[in-house]
């Protein structure tokens, strides 16, 4: 490709909607450009690295037995409506209506689709075990779209279905997809952890995260280096600790706390240690309300506990108006004492003793509280959230913590979606079995975003080679310069004709700006013909080379196709 014919609009500021180094670079070196709030367009050169991702994706998962299909991204009401997503979905769904009056969505993602194509396509158990994909355009109207392509209203996910007849036959198809994702992350340059994630309280039996490590993600990892154990932190299994607590079996006093609300105001006020409080934290499930409890210095997990009550909807904190009415106190000073709504204890405070909780009356505390004599647990679960320096729960190291870009999942949905559809299979011998189903998604654009986040340095981008929009540049110090000209189109045509990507910078502009631009757009090589051409010598340079080394030019070819073929 001729620069001088490219649309390339890179930028020398930094947009200021952009707050991370994706998200600039993305727009500086011209990549995309926003239309509307998390909505994006490909620009020439994103496009070809958003297709060569997508065609990494194809490669694993045809390799991996998976076939392609395309559905619609215009969907009708009806599947979504049988499997209660219409309304699960809420305001993250785009929803419209047709000229009929008849409901219309945006697929956010497929499941109920491809469920759904399978009962009106297989006809024979014998076509089990199946895996369907596609890549297409995904619709969600995000809460907060952020980051550019890393959460956007308008995105492409690579999404796989597999149907299965058995459980062993789940794992298979789990384990293939799951091979499939080790593989394309590998290919796409990432250095990403998978982690065991939550599937939910109706979840089937396992969920993995593909998580790409970046202070920038948005979730959680809790990890141990001494044996690679590696979580959600929504899912991290918590093993409890003991701390000091009054020895005895001490008679329950009320205390006169005033104003105290907080942790760190009742620490202050009565000179104890956090671990020595035990919060009490009332939450709506659903309809009802209850309670959850976790020690001083820790954090109710809400998927966990959403997980342990079974409810539908995410767990909410109860209303002000209906903690008053529950505890008969202000805001602050809730407690198990008398408290006549079901409460959750996290498996920490079971280890406690003589603790310290609200006393349902406002400006009053309880000391000496005790499980079993003064107040009784509807459970004891794990309910709290890991945090760093919690044991391992495989090997009891020490958990560190790091944030990570989910770019992949993989979950055994079981037969959610094909009980709700009914989507069954009839067997050899006549039984009717429902198909257990797996789902599998890949944030192709957000993948562009997390491969940026991970490679990059002060002058641009550093594309891998496998996914750079081009993979050599050739620039002509003075395009004016018919020596140089004639020798750096010489070298792209060779260039070409080895097969590799090349591009020629024959603008008409200072050589600085030439770097500055290849650099930006992060081109793993670069041939420069400069003032030595006449000497048949030129430069090259790899992308994350600190200087250029001088080559006589068909070293210099023969360098960049040896550098481009042995990176592919
Ligand atoms: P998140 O927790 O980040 O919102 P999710 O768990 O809802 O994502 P899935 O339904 O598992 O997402 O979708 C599969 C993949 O699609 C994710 O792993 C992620 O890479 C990608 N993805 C999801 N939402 C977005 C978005 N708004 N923008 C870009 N990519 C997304
Ligand atoms: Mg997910």
């Amino acid at each position: 490709m001729r620069m001088s014919k490219m649309l390339m609009p890179t930028l020398r500021e930094v947009p200021a909607e952009a707050e991370i180094t994706s998200h600039k670079l993305m727009l500086r070196a011209g990549l995309i450009r926003k239309l509307s709030s998390g909505i994006y367009s490909y620009l020439p050169l994103g496009l070809r690295v958003e297709r060569k991702i997508e065609q990494i994706v194809r490669e694993e998962m045809d390799r991996a037995g998976a076939q392609e299909l395309l559905m619609p991204a215009l969907l009708p009401a009806e599947a979504y409506m049988q499997s209660g997503r219409w309304e699960v979905f809420g305001a993250s769904m785009f929803k419209m209506k047709d000229r009929y009056d008849r409901d219309f969505c945006l697929g956010p993602t497929h499941e109920e689709l491809f469920t759904q194509a399978v009962i009106d396509n297989v006809r024979s158990y014998k076509e089990y075990p199946m895996t369907l994909y596609q890549i297409q355009h995904k619709y969600r109207d995000e809460g907060r779209p952020r980051f550019g392509v890393i959460r956007s209203r308008e995105f492409v996910m690579k999404d796989a279905y597999s149907f299965d007849l058995t459980e062993e036959g789940l794992d298979k198809s789990y384990k293939a997809m799951y091979d499939a994702y080790r593989r394309i992350f590998t290919r796409l340059g990432l250095d990403f952890t998978i982690v065991d994630a939550d599937s939910g309280a109706m979840g089937g039996s396992g969920s993995q995260e593909f998580m790409v490590k970046s202070p920038v993600g948005e979730d959680g990892i809790a990890y141990c280096d001494d044996c690679g154990y590696a979580a959600n932190f929504e899912k991290a299994e918590c093993i409890p600790t003991t701390v000091d607590c009054p020895e005895g079996d001490l008679p329950i006093e009320k205390i006169y706390t005033p104003n105290a609300h907080t942790i760190e105001e009742l620490v202050n006020f009565m000179g104890a240690k956090p671990y020595n409080f035990v919060k009490t934290i009332l939450y709506k499930a659903d309809d009802k309300y209850i309670a959850a409890m976790v020690r001083g210095d820790r954090d109710v997990n809400e998927v966990k506990l959403k997980n342990l009550v079974g409810c539908t909807d995410d767990l909410e904190l109860a209303e002000p108006f209906m903690v008053r009415e529950l505890t008969h106190a202000e805001v602050g000073f809730a407690g198990p004492v008398g408290l006549e709504i079901p409460v959750y204890v996290d498996k920490e405070v079971e280890l406690m003793k003589n603790f310290i909780v609200g006393a349902n009356e406002t400006d009053m505390h309880y000391k000496n509280v005790n499980i079993g004599r003064d107040f009784t647990p509807e459970t004891i679960a794990d309910i709290r959230t890991i945090t760093a320096g919690d044991k391992c729960p495989k090997c009891g190291g020490v958990i560190k913590q790091a944030q990570g870009i989910e770019v992949g999942h993989i979950f055994k949905l079981g037969t959610k979606y094909s009980k709700a559809l009914g989507l069954k299979a009839q067997t050899e011998t006549g039984e009717e079995k429902t198909v257990i189903m797996g789902c599998y998604g890949i944030g192709v654009t957000r993948c562009l975003a997390a491969s940026i986040e991970q490679n990059n340095d002060e002058n641009g981008i550093i594309w891998p080679v496998n996914i750079a929009p081009y993979q050599a540049v050739v620039v002509p110090v003075n395009a004016k310069n018919d020596e140089q000209m004639n020798m750096a189109e010489d070298i792209y045509q060779k260039l070409l004709d080895a097969g590799i990507e090349a591009l020629i910078d024959d603008r008409d502009e200072r050589p600085g700006v030439k770097f500055k631009d290849s650099d930006l757009i992060g081109i793993p090589v670069r041939i420069v013909v400069g003032k030595k051409c006449g000497d048949g010598i030129v430069e090259y340079k790899e992308r994350t080379a600190e200087k250029s080394t001088d080559k006589p030019v068909d070293t210099a070819v023969a360098d960049v196709i040896e550098f481009i073929k042995s990176n592919l």
